[in-house]
Formats: C-alpha cells, structure tokens, sequence
C-alpha cells in the first residue's frame, strides 16, 4: 500500500514512518509524491480542515492517475480558561504571519490573571485517512497539561515553550519524549492499528 501524507513536515513524516516500520506499507510526503499543494483551511473544525488537505492530494493523485491512500492531520492548542481558545485558529491567533514567539506573547498576555490551578489545556491532533475513492476516516488523539506563566525551554515549536506536562514544558524535553505522549502519537497510534488491519 502506498500511502502519501498530506505535508512535508519531516518531524511528522519521520514519527509516521517509525510507527508503520513493521508494515508493508510505503510512507511518502507528498512533495516526494510529485504533488504540491496548499490548499486554504478554511474549515472550522480540525476534521474539516484535514479532510480538505487530503482530497485536495486524493484530487492531484487521481489526475495523474494513481491510486493512493493519504493520511493529513490538523491540530491546535485548546485553553478552558479562553473558552478554548486558540483552537482551530491555533497557527493564526495573532494574525497572519506571526511568529511562535507572537503566539506565545499573545497567550501568557490573555492568561495573565488566572491563577495555577485554573490554567489546564490540551493539544489536539485529528488525523483524516483517505481511501484511494474517497472514503474518510478520522481518527483525534489529545495530550492534557496547564500553560506555565512564562516561556520554558528550546525544543519543538509552536506552543511547547508554554505547554506544562508532568512538572516540565514540552519544550524542555527531548522530541522522542515529547513524541511518545503527544497529541499527534495518539492520533497515530489509531492510525496505524486501522492500517494494519486494512492490510490483512
Ligand atoms: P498544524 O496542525 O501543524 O498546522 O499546527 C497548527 C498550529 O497549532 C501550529 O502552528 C502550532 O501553533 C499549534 N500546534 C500544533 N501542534 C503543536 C505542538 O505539538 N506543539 C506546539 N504547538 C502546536
């Protein structure tokens, strides 16, 4: 089976390959595929939004003729104290082109008041499995911590300098640590049991 991931973030395409090594399966960016596309995500929830990356690869396949499954994820950073806040707008909170420091600027600012014991969030990660026809599967993965008061830490990216987890940031904790508890690993983990038993 060859299936074509919907990005070409090599963290995500290198955890993907890991967890599918005792698979038949051949695990391919999409740029690798010969398909470039960034299609705009404008749904408003992270399953409409992984379901357009991976028609949009399922589309470009189908025109050069090749039958191919694809696998697209979407995820973000949810805060209770915001109401959820940032959610689906995880990347675009603090306008167009902000960096991962304006985001986290953005975060410790709104969560200035709120006391420790009232700062818990979560990551979620929903990944979309397209069938060469077009059937989708979804499949969410979650990770629970609380936002720190101050930025800790200069691994991974996004919000990780801002994420607590058991006592530490995400970003203070090497990738394969934070790789194995992530959001996006449990997402995964679904994903690869599901593929396995399509393989049988
Ligand atoms: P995407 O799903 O990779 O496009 O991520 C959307 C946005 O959510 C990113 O730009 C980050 O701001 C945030 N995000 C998603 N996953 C993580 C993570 O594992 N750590 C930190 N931030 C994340």
């Amino acid at each position: 089976m060859k299936l074509v991931l919907a990005t070409d973030n090599k963290n995500k395409l290198r955890e993907i390959r890991q967890m599918l090594a005792d698979t038949d399966i051949s695990v391919i960016s999409q740029r690798e595929a010969g398909y470039e596309a960034e299609p705009e995500e404008n749904g408003t929830t992270f399953a409409e939004n992984a379901a357009i990356k991976a028609e949009c690869i399922r589309q470009l396949a189908l025109n050069q003729g090749d039958q191919i499954w694809v696998l697209s994820d979407d995820s973000g950073l949810f805060v209770d104290a915001l109401d959820g806040a940032p959610g689906v707008y995880s990347a675009r909170w603090a306008g167009e082109g902000a960096s991962d420091s304006d985001l986290i600027a953005k975060l410790l600012h709104e969560m200035r008041d709120v006391p420790e014991g009232k700062r818990q969030a979560h990551f979620a990660c929903v990944m979309c499995l397209m069938s060469p026809e077009g059937t989708k599967e979804f499949f969410e993965g979650r990770v629970e911590g609380e936002i720190l008061f101050a930025a800790r830490g200069a691994n991974g990216f996004g919000y990780d300098p801002v994420f607590g987890y058991q006592g530490r940031s995400f970003a203070e904790v090497p990738a394969e640590k934070k790789n194995a508890v992530s959001h996006r690993h449990n997402a995964l983990v679904q994903v690869a049991d599901r593929l396995r038993q399509l393989m049988k």
